[in-house]
């Protein structure tokens, strides 16, 4: 039975990955025993350790300034990391989302926070482009993508300052100059492998500045020493990564997904403006090409969608809890026939009830 799967996160995996991490559950590369139980620091667990990090270093075009660590604590734990690391006195955020803000939050906790731009009193629709960062930050940070709400950030700004980036929605989704990025942190699952792990990618010259005595968990430097494995790290997320990331490479590298991800994004933010029942409330050059939000205009609708959508196996279409509405993730697992077969399902419904 073809299920569409258009969850936000965890959400829908290449079918290639599954199936070989399911093989290697049972049998790991014909050790005769399960992924699941090869011990963290044995040379199987290190070749993993080391081809992902390669991996992603190439496609990123990331050079050995930078370090790249496989952390647990979820992006979340990364709000406070990053000000516990980077943080001496100001640091200046983006608020352009409910992660956005969860991030200025915590990063209160260690010192100034200059928000830069606030979207919250248009609901996040927009990202202003035309904000200055005051010389005297210690780092920018913004969020890439906006998974609620579904907004993107297409261009970055140019600066001396340190810029750290929240992609744990877009990451492996576009081809940008990820060298303009001084911490690149991501959490699966979306675009990477199964959930319980983060990815944090550092330019190692930002670090060792703070004199702060830091928690050993909480130090990047000391997972830098210790190659990710200072303590027991979540090896199956980590080898679900690397399965991703090959795949990613099959299928020809960022660029071709990037074109791949704007086709889906355009045909169904197409069919959102052209259908009478539905509309999108993000600013048009924000739009994420991750995760689509829209709203029937008239809500009385909603359980007659629901049902249709619903029988017709579409899963995870529902908005985040804090918005209503809908939200279609379409990220680089997602095929184009999902997005096809959700837009006829819409066209269909435009038929029956305009
Ligand atoms: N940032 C963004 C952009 C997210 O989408 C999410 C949730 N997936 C988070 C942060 C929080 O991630 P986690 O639940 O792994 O802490």
């Amino acid at each position: 039975m073809k299920i569409h799967n258009f969850n936000a996160g965890p959400s829908i995996l290449p079918k290639e990955v599954v199936k070989k991490s399911a093989q290697s559950v049972i049998n790991f590369n014909d050790t005769g025993l399960s992924v699941l139980e090869i011990s963290h620091r044995s040379m199987d667990f290190l070749e993993i350790i080391e081809k992902t990090t390669f991996l992603i270093k190439r496609m990123m075009g990331l050079n050995e300034d930078y370090a790249v660590l496989f952390l647990q604590g979820g992006a979340t734990l990364q709000f406070s990391m990053i000000p516990y690391n980077l943080m001496y006195k100001k640091a200046a955020y983006l608020d352009t989302g409910f992660w956005a803000y969860n991030a200025i939050k915590e990063a209160k906790k260690f010192g100034v926070v200059k928000v830069l731009f606030s979207g919250k009193n248009i609901n996040y629709t927009s990202i202003e482009k035309d904000y200055h960062i005051p010389c005297n930050m210690d780092y920018f940070h913004c969020t890439s993508n906006n998974t609620i709400v579904g907004t993107q950030m297409k261009i970055f700004p140019k600066t001396s300052t340190p810029i750290v980036c929240d992609m744990s929605s877009d990451i492996f989704s576009r081809k940008l100059d990820f060298c303009q990025f001084s911490l690149i942190y991501a959490s699966a699952q979306k675009n990477i492998g199964s959930a319980g792990m983060t990815i944090v990618i550092i330019k190692k010259e930002i670090l060792g500045k703070n004199k702060k005595n830091i928690p050993s968990y909480m130090d990047y430097k000391i997972h830098i020493q210790n190659n990710s494995i200072l303590n027991t790290p979540n090896v199956f997320s980590i080898y679900t990564s690397m399965l991703t990331l090959e795949w990613i490479e099959n299928q020809g590298g960022l660029f071709v997904l990037e074109k791949k991800n704007q086709h889906k994004a355009k045909l169904l933010y197409n069919e959102i403006d052209k259908n009478s029942l539905f509309e999108n409330k993000i600013h048009e050059e924000n739009r994420s090409n991750m995760n689509v939000s829209f709203f029937l205009k008239n809500k009385d609708l909603e359980k007659e969608f629901n049902k249709i959508w619903k029988k017709e196996n579409i899963v995870g279409l529902d908005g985040h809890r804090y918005l209503g509405g809908y939200r279609a993730s379409i990220y680089n697992a997602l095929p184009l026939e999902s997005v096809q077969f959700l837009i006829e399902i819409m066209k269909e419904f435009e038929r029956k009830f305009s």
